[in-house]
């Protein structure tokens, strides 16, 4: 498997790429696209970029990358003078979690699955800010100018949430929902095939109107 990523400047992205052990496998290109095949420890990141560029919204999360020693590749971003943010110890990355922005704003998180002996016991977690991929999304709800739509979620009783919407669900039915983070929890958890929606992504019924129009 390789995964693609397009971004606006390979040149940059290649550098930030670089700085967390990635080394060029092959590239090529054409007058209106180039790409480049990254490669570590047989893990490959294709970079992928069109002229003009495509306007892709910013992720909240694209990658995440397992390393080793993760100290060690949070001081090369720091040389590089790479803005990191430490979100602490969770369960599935004891050796720790941080988080950094790739040149294209995407959120990129880089974990350490197991503590090294030579890390002191963690102390710092009930204090640090945990990542939550829900609250990414609803970060950019928010940036987007929020949304006045109450959870449409109720309980079992069918009693209304009353929390304000944060983020939109969609589900492969076709269903949408609006939902405060603590049902869109629940949602994603207890319901395949459940995922964040994107407000901008136009959607088949604006495919299907380009086709008759
Ligand atoms: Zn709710």
């Amino acid at each position: 498997m390789v995964a693609v990523t397009y971004v606006r400047d390979i040149v940059a992205s290649r550098a930030f790429y670089e700085l967390l052990g990635f080394r060029e496998h092959s590239s090529g290109k054409a007058d209106t696209s180039a790409w480049l095949a990254l490669h570590r420890d047989g893990h490959y990141v294709l970079l992928a970029s069109t002229r003009p560029p495509l306007d892709i919204p910013q992720l909240p999360l694209l990658f995440y990358f397992w390393f080793d020693d993760l100290d060690a590749v949070v001081g090369v971003l720091g040389v590089a003078r790479v803005e990191v943010t430490h979100t602490g110890h969770p369960p599935h990355a004891l050796g720790g979690e941080v988080k950094v922005l790739d040149p294209d704003g995407n959120t990129v998180l880089l974990g350490q699955r197991e503590r090294s002996a030579w890390q002191p016991p963690a102390a710092d977690d009930e204090a640090s800010p945990r990542f939550s991929l829900l609250k990414e999304a609803a970060a950019l709800v928010e940036a987007r100018g929020g949304t006045t739509v109450m959870c449409q979620i109720g309980d079992v009783h069918g009693e209304p949430c009353g929390k304000r919407a944060e983020v939109k669900l969609a589900d492969a039915a076709g269903d949408t929902v609006w939902a405060c983070l603590a049902h869109a929890d629940e949602i994603l958890v207890t319901v395949r095939g459940s995922f964040i929606a994107s407000q901008d992504e136009r959607g088949i019924a604006w495919f299907l109107s380009r086709r008759r129009g």
